[in-house]
């Protein structure tokens, strides 16, 4: 674990902590407040004794609601011994790995992607391999190159991210179809990160398990996008009922179980009025347009994303590599931006611009990006 590649999110937000008067772009969290209906769930389940131990897999009428949820706003049926809670959608991510690949196994990870698929990896002892998404396709999957990952000796999944970080890609039907082809050709799982599933600005967002039925595939999803809960760390995996048994015994072994409030905060935010949702993709998407229209008059758009809410700009036109720049963009600009390399190889010459910052914020801060590179 000394080999893991540092986070260069994390590197610059650190950096830009300590530097007065930056505006910060660089980090993926919404800035909205938790809904009050969900605080008010929370402080209830308190008082009702939802303090103890609970079970692996996540409290039983917790499990229902989300297999419904799944059934109805995803599209495909599924049952609640198919659900297991998870602490957010990194415990469900990397909890899949660890029962589908044995260590030495690989798993395919697109790049540019979160850079936490790569050390989850690693952490399990599983190879990443990466497989390109075209930017001039929209970031969809490089087809010919992804055969060829499929094809690594030893690969057991693939992960796909739609909609997607950083890209802002949104897969419609037919490239999610035929994603699942292949992966169903070379006898690979499909694990599905669906954090952004609900920032879709054009859509819509389509689950593969809509497309190959429930047999090799494994849905991720989360409550920290959609309803600004980050900090509540509550996710989950839809998954065959032998592999959704198998993750619930590892987490006997890792987590033992997710605390009971902040699960029936869960249930709150997916039963109660869905308002709140509607309300910050709105902000999202007035953003994008923002910070989109302001990078295309500048030529520096590298595509318009149709959900999550990140924006890639293109950088290549300065002369160091993008950390270097991300840190001088902080210190001589006051403007925060994660290096397009922290998401793999094909991120070089571009710039991550976050959008979960207020309106004047994300503004400003796109006008200083701007303005630096109109000086190289
Ligand atoms: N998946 C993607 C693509 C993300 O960008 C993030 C967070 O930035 C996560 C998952 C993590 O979600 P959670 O907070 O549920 O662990």
């Amino acid at each position: 674990m000394r080999s893991f590649p540092r986070s260069g999110i994390r590197e610059l937000m650190d950096l830009a902590w300590s530097t007065p008067g930056v505006i910060h772009l660089e980090v993926g969290e919404p800035d909205f407040a938790t809904p009050d209906h969900v605080l008010d769930a929370a402080a209830r389940a308190a008082a009702e004794g939802y303090t103890k131990y609970t079970p692996n897999a996540g409290i039983p009428e917790v499990r229902e609601t989300l297999a419904a949820k799944v059934t109805t706003h995803n599209g495909f049926d599924t049952a609640p011994e198919n659900i297991v809670v998870t602490v957010g959608a990194v415990n469900a991510l990397y909890h899949t790995v660890m029962v589908l690949c044995e260590p030495g196994d690989a798993v395919l990870i697109p790049d540019p992607a979160w850079p936490n698929y790569e050390i989850m990896a690693m952490a399990a002892g599983v190879r990443p391999v990466r497989y390109p998404l075209d930017p001039a396709a929209g970031f969809v999957p490089g087809w010919e190159a992804l055969e060829v990952a499929a094809a690594t000796p030893g690969a057991k999944a693939v992960i796909m991210n739609s909609p997607g970080n950083p890209t802002g890609a949104v897969w419609d039907r037919s490239t999610v179809e035929r994603f699942v082809e292949v992966a169903q050709r070379h006898g690979l799982w499909v694990i599905s990160d669906e954090a952004y599933e609900d920032i879709v600005f054009e859509g819509p967002h389509v689950s593969p398990a809509t497309i190959a039925g429930r047999e090799r595939v494994v849905s991720v999803f989360t409550m920290s996008k959609s309803y600004a809960m980050t900090g509540w760390r509550v996710g989950y995996a839809v998954a065959p009922r032998e592999v959704a048994t198998a993750m619930a015994n590892l987490s006997e072994a890792v987590i033992a179980c997710v605390p009971g409030i902040t699960q029936k905060a869960a249930q709150a935010a997916v039963e109660g009025d869905q308002g709140c949702v509607a309300e910050m993709r709105d902000a999202y998407q007035r953003r994008r347009d923002l910070v989109s229209d302001r990078l295309e008059a500048a030529d520096m758009l590298v595509a318009r994303p149709r959900g999550a809410f990140y924006v890639l700009a293109d950088v290549s036109a300065a002369a160091e590599d993008g950390y270097d720049l991300c840190r001088r963009l902080v210190t001589e600009h006051g403007v925060a931006t994660a290096p397009g390399e922290t998401f793999g190889l094909s991120g070089a010459g571009m710039i991550r611009l976050s959008l979960a910052a207020s309106d004047e914020d994300v503004r400003t801060g796109v006008d200083r990006v701007v303005e630096a590179m109109a000086a190289v």
